[in-house]
């Protein structure tokens, strides 16, 4: 069934709103096998008749998002019943339920609520929990300025989110299970995570693979040290194409689960009964924070450092003065002697170090603003291994990518360890 989302509101076409129902609608719709196919986004006034007019005859379902409230720019509803003949009536109940809302408030009905009274007839009404306005269901009706050719099913829902949501769920959810029957083919969806690999690297290596599976959808996504490959398929080509991607990338690869990287380190910790430790300087305790995200972090970390002045470092990790006179802050050996002098301190089994250059001041030559240096030291692996990274971006970029590959280079290693 073609399925198309006409989202409505000046705000959102303003910036002041951000649309976050297409990407909650297109999530919740995957799984009972319908997509968006065509999202429109509109301001509030006449264009919504025309906008669904011009569905007529192309879409199956049209889901409609906002304007069902009681202000004067609120006419989703008028124009529908409008468009398909309908006249409108007023519903006890929803009388009934908007008194009541209103009174739990200390509010009472006035002309302006009173319009959400009002049902085309003919229509479904989709009870709002959270709120005052109904949704509305509209199956398929003649349209007179379509030359009569029929509506698609339309379903008119609430702008706020925390109407429109448990709406969707409860309400609109079997409406359309009815809708699309057993026709749904039995594909399931899933994002295979990557990390410190690029994305033109990903995708020549696992693309053809992949799609000489057959009828499968592979998509890509970039995100700051990691890239997504999301493919949809049957289960059993999903499980061949993780293991595709897992024999191709087996040091990178790290996650079928809607979970971040940190995740995946505070589980492989957990799983190993091993704890970690982080002396961060330029990411100012971004490695720490990114890891208490995760629930059970208390059992994983033990501490973090945010060791950014010179004397810090010595103070806290015992980094000896000369090595920082001698190689400065950020280098090589001072994020090892980081390391170190954590792993010694803190006695956990891992200790995580990071020292650079996030700029825009403070780069030379030798050393450019995006320089990082990320160590790893292990008691069971006590010489440690350091990473040179350049990240040239700004400053928040600059420390989420430190962050990422400090995570990532101690994954790597636990993995290894597993
Ligand atoms: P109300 O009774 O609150 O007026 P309504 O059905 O008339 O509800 P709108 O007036 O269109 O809905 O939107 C109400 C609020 O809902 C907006 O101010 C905005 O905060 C939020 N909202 C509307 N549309 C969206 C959207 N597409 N994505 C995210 N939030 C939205
Ligand atoms: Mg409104």
């Amino acid at each position: 069934m073609r399925l198309e989302l006409i989202n409505t509101g000046t705000e959102l076409l303003l910036g002041s709103t951000i649309n976050t129902h297409l990407s909650w609608l297109g999530e919740n719709l995957f799984p009972l096998g319908l997509r968006i196919e065509r999202q429109l986004a509109i301001p509030d006034g006449d264009i919504i008749r025309l906008a669904l007019l011009e569905t007529v005859g192309r879409a199956d379902i049209v889901i409609v998002t906002g304007g069902l409230g009681p202000t004067s720019d609120d006419i989703t509803r008028e124009i529908t019943a409008t468009l398909l003949g309908l006249p409108l009536k007023e519903n006890a109940e929803i009388y009934e339920h908007i008194r009541a809302f209103l009174a739990t408030r200390k509010r009472e009905m006035n002309p302006h609520t009173r319009r959400q009274v009002m049902v085309p007839v003919g229509a479904t009404v989709l009870h709002n929990g959270f709120g005052t306005a109904p949704g509305l269901y509209f199956p398929p009706m003649p349209v007179a300025e379509a030359d009569g050719k029929l509506s698609p099913h339309i379903i008119l829902l609430p702008g706020p989110p925390r109407e429109l949501m448990p709406m969707f769920t409860d309400q609109v959810v079997p409406i359309l299970r009815t809708l699309t029957g057993h026709s749904s083919k039995n594909v399931s969806m899933k994002s295979f995570k990557i990390s410190g690999l690029g994305e033109t690297q990903v995708s020549t290596t696992v693309e053809e693979p992949i799609l000489s599976l057959g009828d499968v959808e592979l998509g890509y996504c970039a995100r700051p040290g990691e890239v997504i490959v999301r493919v949809i398929g049957t289960p059993e080509q999903l499980a061949q194409s993780e293991a595709i991607i897992a024999a191709a990338f087996p040091e990178n690869y790290f996650t079928a689960e809607d979970v971040p990287l940190e995740h995946v380190v505070v589980d492989l910790l957990t799983r190993m009964g091993q704890t970690v430790s982080a002396a961060e300087s330029c990411t100012g305790g971004c490695v720490a924070h990114r890891l208490t995200n995760i629930s059970g972090a208390s059992n994983v970390l033990n501490r973090s450092f945010i060791t950014y002045a010179n004397d810090a470092k010595t103070e806290l990790l015992g980094v000896p003065e000369a090595l920082l006179s001698t190689h400065g802050a950020v280098s090589r050996e001072v994020a090892a002697a980081m390391a170190t002098g954590c792993l010694a301190v803190s006695k956990a089994d891992h200790a995580l170090a990071l020292t650079g250059i996030a700029g825009p001041g403070g780069g030379s030559e030798k050393k450019p603003v995006g320089t990082v240096y990320i160590a790893l030291a292990s008691k069971k692996n006590p010489e440690p291994v350091v990473e040179h990274h350049l990240f040239r971006m700004e400053r928040e970029g600059f420390k989420n990518m430190a962050t990422q590959m400090a995570l990532d280079l101690l994954r790597r290693r636990l993995s290894r360890m597993v």
